[in-house]
């Protein structure tokens, strides 16, 4: 079941739902469904197996697309645990899609890119190139968009493991199709293996109450181990929560290498708003520095959302002028540009995710800045 996790959060949590929670709710009758119950829920309950009293569900993923519930005992289809490019090998993410991360760049590609494509360097001088690299940084700075661009660059093949995913197979598939991505990884090598969100799969074992954390992290354990610097594998984890990982993962020839991922300062916010402005016309009171100034705390993924909530704002204006029946007309089209009072109103409903999750240090705002636009 998908639905609006948003809702749901708003209605019965206080904190945001992770992975694994469980969520109890009771319905009484088919006609009057409990009101606590969030509409997206409804057509479950109407379903075959009305008439329980109490269902559970349990939150299997708040990735990437919305929240997946998945009420207990009951078999339903999650979408592929796997994603590939559609075009085969290449994504189409360049480093030129990616802004505001500074050297980072150039440190996964001497880690990453290099060893993929000169290993002959590294057997040269006789060093093992890294076999896990951990990128580290807040929701929405860009992890999973380095990696793939990485693996575009490099002609790596990408495949993608979404961490909570992997959690809600049945008894021994998440093993089976962990060592099925390493292998059809060596098949295709070079290769990158993103495994997002790994503190979900690999939690400090102090911290494990499941049998099922247990056995994955023992899995990719022993497929890390056993990955020999031939086969032209790289693996790269994402998480925000570094310190909730498994020791053991982080040990030599495991993930032994660490990326910061930080939120970006206010050049790379200019930085990201000029990439995800490309091609979009803009009207000349528009002043992206100014932009960059006013959205502190913004990561990435939001400056994304503000950019695309502005253009949307665009749109809403001329949407009086015109009867969409007939089409939108030439002239209205070449005239349409996103204009600076498009980016304020979209910067009031758009607000930092990351803030939420990290630390303020020093802001880089002063009093100059404050109403700048
Ligand atoms: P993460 O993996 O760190 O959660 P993603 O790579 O999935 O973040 O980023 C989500 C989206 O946000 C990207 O597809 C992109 O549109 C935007 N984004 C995030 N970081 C950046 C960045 N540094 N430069 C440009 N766009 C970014």
């Amino acid at each position: 079941l998908q639905g609006s996790g948003e809702a749901l959060r708003r209605t019965l949590f206080r904190r945001p739902l992770v992975a694994g929670d469980v969520i109890s709710t009771s319905t009484q009758s088919r006609a009057a469904p409990d009101p606590r119950i969030p509409p997206e829920l409804r057509p479950y309950l109407e379903g075959p197996t009305y008439g329980l009293q109490e269902i559970r569900l349990v939150v299997v993923s708040t990735q990437p697309r919305g929240i997946v519930y998945v009420a207990e005992g009951t078999e339903i289809e999650l979408r592929p645990l796997f994603e590939e490019p559609k075009d085969g090998r290449r994504a189409d993410v360049t480093y030129d899609d990616i802004g505001g991360l500074g050297d980072t760049v150039d440190q996964i590609r001497e880690m990453v890119e290099l060893p993929l494509r000169y290993p002959e360097l590294f057997q040269r001088l006789g060093i093992d190139p890294p076999k896990g690299v951990l990128l580290h940084g807040p929701p929405g700075t860009g992890k999973t968009r380095l990696a793939r661009a990485v693996a575009n660059e490099t002609e790596a093949r990408f495949f993608h493991i979404a961490g909570p995913e992997i959690m809600g197979s049945r008894y021994g598939e998440s093993e089976q199709r962990l060592r099925e991505v390493f292998q059809e990884a060596a098949q295709n090598a070079p290769s990158i293996i993103f495994i997002d969100e790994i503190d979900s799969i690999a939690p400090k074992r102090e911290q494990v109450t499941g049998e099922v954390e247990r056995r994955i992290v023992a899995q990719l354990l022993t497929l890390m181990d056993g990955l020999e610097p031939r086969q032209n594998i790289v693996v790269i984890g994402a998480t925000n929560r570094r310190d909730a990982i498994d020791e053991a993962l982080r040990r030599p020839g495991r993930f032994d290498r660490e990326i910061i991922i930080g939120v970006p300062d206010q050049p790379g916010r200019r930085e990201i708003l000029g990439i995800h402005t490309r091609g979009m016309p803009l009207a000349e009171d528009v002043d992206l520095d100014a932009v960059a100034r006013t959205t502190y705390g913004f990561v990435g993924a939001d400056l994304g959302a503000l950019v695309r909530e502005a253009a949307m704002d665009a749109v809403r204006r001329i949407l009086p002028e015109v009867n969409l029946r007939e089409g939108i007309p030439a002239e209205v089209l070449e005239e349409l540009s996103v204009r600076r009072d498009d980016f304020l109103s979209a910067l009031k409903r758009i607000q930092p995710s990351a803030l939420r999750e990290i630390m303020i240090q020093v802001p880089d705002v002063t009093w100059d800045d404050v109403g700048g636009l």
